[in-house]
């Protein structure tokens, strides 16, 4: 009987299990979405149990739909949404508040207010590759324990705990408040938080100390590849856990991006460019952060560049949910197609602010260029370029700091089935766009990491040879077009900053 690698893949929309064979090929899935709550303006909340029950679902249904059940399973990994942080109660298993999610901007003024307290918004810099904004775990923390009652009295007697989604996943699965769950985190997640040092690969007391988070609700950090702890929970009974990564991390792995110089870029609702540099860890001087790319087992950790944007295919999802203007993703294409051009309309979705390069917690949305020319063709248009321009942002200053060239791009995510946004992003890059054949690259990164701990793959090279190229889209636009619509673009960002006052919570 064959042997597999599950993946758990708990995205910012849905979570997923994924059931992978020896040649990196999707054997079953199984999807869940989960509800996104809005209960103000900047503020976004998932609901924790709603999301383990999903986890739980997904593995019975990929397992059973694949005809497998846990004697068939090798191991399991388990991939997250980052920086979404949660705090729960270690006895009773229950969250005190639901998980804040990494486009949340309510931590604005906790930032602020570390900044003051001298060095600005790069205070930790140095020492955890981050710049204080409201995208990273540490201040969420800090405000669950200011503003849910009786939240700080417990984690300081030491009742209450903190994860990334990944934590809650693996606690979970591993037992849980009743059976012993298992309280870790990986380096990767770990390096969101703001509270890792980049060197030590531990807690920073410092940092902990200044956000006022008690060390003892922060989970033990281990390597991404590894066994963590073995499933409890029934339909997985006995199975080892054995790699996390968070969602960007293990799609560069996935990737195959072992080498120094190589990157990818993921399109889903927010876009992530990562360049591996190796044992180095690169201090950004453009914009970008430095992060723990992946470490395998008692190996040395590997770090990378990242250029984070918070918005890309989730303004897809707003033209589709909040506007009506296309009944599915997919018709945005259709839309853009029946226009040349975007008409001279350009639509910055600065809706958490503007990350990578930028860090611009000041900015909002902003559409502009408008003349009576423009119609919802021109507009879907603008759309999908605001995808292209921002990655142009983000490979440009990755180009200044590690002062090589990218010479093409690997791309993945649920937007690169989008043909017309992938040409356009190779005409305004001016450098091919690579599709692998195994799109689902962030999931398969967490079961290569799990697989590659106990021994199911022998080597990263097995990996390499695993992938394969789709399709590539190579650019054909002249330069003047290039330059003069890049220049309206940046144009149009300047538009967009200083626009949140500072009496404005
Ligand atoms: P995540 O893992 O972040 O939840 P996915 O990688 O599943 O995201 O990608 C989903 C995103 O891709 C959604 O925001 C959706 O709007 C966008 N998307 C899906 N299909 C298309 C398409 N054909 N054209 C443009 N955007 C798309």
């Amino acid at each position: 009987m064959a042997q597999y690698i599950a993946s758990i893949d708990q995205g910012t929309t849905s979570t997923r299990c994924m059931i992978f064979d020896k040649s990196g090929s999707v054997v079953s899935v199984d999807q869940l979405e989960h509800e996104q709550i809005f209960p103000r303006a900047g503020w976004v909340e998932h609901d924790a149990n709603e999301i383990w029950n999903n986890t739980r679902d997904v593995i019975r249904g990929a397992l059973a739909k694949a005809n497998l059940d846990a004697s068939n399973i090798d191991a399991v990994g388990i991939t997250n949404q980052r920086e979404t942080a949660l705090v729960w109660d270690k006895t009773t298993g229950e969250p005190v508040y639901n998980a804040i999610v990494w486009q949340d901007t309510r931590t604005q003024k906790i930032c602020d207010e570390l900044a003051a307290l001298g060095g600005g918004a790069d205070r930790y810099k140095a020492k955890v590759g981050l710049p204080l904004a409201t995208y990273f775990s540490g201040p969420k923390v800090r405000w669950v324990l200011d503003n849910v009652d009786g939240a700080r009295e417990r984690a300081e007697a030491g009742d209450l705990v903190f994860g990334n989604l990944d934590t809650w996943v693996l606690w979970n699965l591993t037992g849980g408040a009743a059976n012993g769950g298992v309280h870790v985190t990986d380096v990767t997640n770990a390096s969101r938080t703001m509270l890792m040092d980049l060197d030590s690969l531990g807690w920073d007391e410092e940092i902990a100390g200044e956000m006022q988070i008690p060390m003892s609700m922060l989970p033990q950090i281990e390597s991404s590849s590894q066994v963590y702890g073995e499933c409890h929970e029934e339909v997985l009974r006995g199975v080892p856990v054995a790699g996390i990564l968070g969602d960007q991390q293990a799609a560069t792995f996935g990737q195959v991006c072992f080498e120094v110089g190589t990157a990818k870029n993921t399109y889903g609702t927010g876009n992530f460019m990562l360049l591996n540099t190796g044992e180095e860890k690169v201090p950004s001087e453009n914009g970008l952060l430095t992060t723990v790319c992946y470490k395998i087992g008692d190996q040395q950790p590997i770090y990378a560049l990242e250029g984070s944007i918070a918005v890309t295919g989730s303004l897809v999802q707003w033209m589709r949910d909040n506007l009506g203007i296309v009944s599915s993703a997919p018709e945005i294409e259709d839309l853009a197609k029946t226009v040349d051009d975007n008409g001279g309309a350009y639509f910055v979705p600065a809706f958490s602010g503007l990350f990578a390069p930028h860090w611009r917690s000041d900015a909002r949305g902003a559409l502009v260029g408008l003349t009576r020319f423009v119609n919802k063709g021109h507009i879907a248009r603008a759309v999908l370029e605001a995808t292209a321009f921002q990655t142009r942002e983000v490979l440009d200053a990755m180009n200044a700091d590690s002062g090589v060239p990218l010479k093409e791009l690997k791309v993945d995510g649920g937007m690169v089935v989008n043909e017309t946004l992938m040409q356009f992003q190779a005409d305004i890059l001016d450098v091919d766009v690579v599709r692998p054949k195994v799109a689902e690259t962030t999931a398969l990164g967490a079961a290569y990491a799990a697989g590659l701990a106990v021994g199911y793959w022998s080597d990263q090279e097995e990996m390499r040879q695993n992938w394969g190229e789709d399709k590539r889209w190579t650019p054909n636009m002249d330069n003047d077009a290039r330059e003069k619509t890049y220049r309206n673009w940046k144009k149009a960002v300047t538009k967009t900053l200083d626009w949140v006052d500072e009496d404005v919570d």
